[in-house]
């Protein structure tokens, strides 16, 4: 109803000021699928649209890792057997290829933030699953800096929307205090090196069980070393849930970038 009522107000001919003033509408008026702007269906993404994404069918419960279907999905994978990753849960539900790539680059890097409920929206079955295990959402920080410069910090966006979906708090226990290189330019040798020490904890009494909350994962160093610091801080029990899983190595995670 509103696209016949708004093609009536607004006509599709005339070019930029038009495009513009529906974009505008569609935001502010109706709320509208973030990936096709659809306003038949459920906000803040339909159900075509969340149908088609590259979900991932199966993935290590412990990394996030996508699996060969056929796995039990209660193991853990080889990698994570050899080298357990510092938290013990990961839920990634997404690879991150298009279109999810495009929307969380859309969001961190143009300020689209109609993408921040949509991305939050796709976490929300694994996480309220799961949500008794977990107190608190923690967002990782962006350096002030950053965020200063961006305006936002994206994980807190997506952390927002979702806690109001699952209903756990969104608690903002760290900061980070040194300025790391994207990781995304760094081979993964390195990318431990570069969030090394990069974090401080600011809460004198963190809450037991919390779930750290990420746009994407590559190698998982960003929160490995995050954990590590909030473990030492008396936190208990961490887990991770980042909207997509960048396969290491992959030409997809070379444009990843774990929250920068
Ligand atoms: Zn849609
Ligand atoms: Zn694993």
């Amino acid at each position: 109803m509103y696209r016949k009522l708004r093609r009536l107000w607004v006509p599709t001919s005339s070019a930029r000021a038009g495009r513009a003033l529906r974009t505008l509408l569609d935001r502010l008026v109706v709320p509208t699928c973030a990936f096709c702007g659809s306003d038949d269906d459920a906000w803040p993404i339909c159900r075509p649209c969340r149908l088609d994404l590259p979900w991932v069918r199966m993935a290590c419960p412990r990394c996030a890792r996508p699996l060969a279907t056929g796995q039990h999905r209660s193991i853990a994978c080889g990698r994570c057997q050899r080298r357990p990753p510092p938290f013990t849960r990961a839920y990634a539900p997404l690879h991150y290829m298009f279109p999810v790539d495009a929307a969380i680059r859309a969001l961190k890097f143009r300020a689209d933030l109609p993408y921040a409920p949509a991305l939050a929206e796709l976490l929300v079955p694994a996480v309220r699953r799961e949500a008794a295990c977990w107190d608190a959402l923690v967002p990782v920080p962006l350096h002030r800096w950053r965020q200063a410069l961006r305006g936002f910090n994206q994980a807190r966006e997506i952390a927002t929307w979702l806690s109001r979906r699952v209903g756990l708090p969104v608690v903002e226990l760290a900061q980070r205090h040194r300025r790391t290189s994207p990781q995304s330019t760094l081979p993964a040798r390195r990318r431990r090196a570069n969030v090394c020490g990069a974090f401080r904890v600011r809460a004198t009494r963190p809450p037991e069980r919390i779930l750290l909350i990420d746009d994407v994962m590559t190698t998982g160093e960003t929160c490995g070393e995050l954990a590590r610091v909030l473990y030492s801080a008396g936190v208990s029990k961490i887990g991770v849930a980042c909207v997509a899983r960048a396969t290491p190595g992959s030409a997809q995670a070379g444009r990843a970038g774990s929250n920068v």
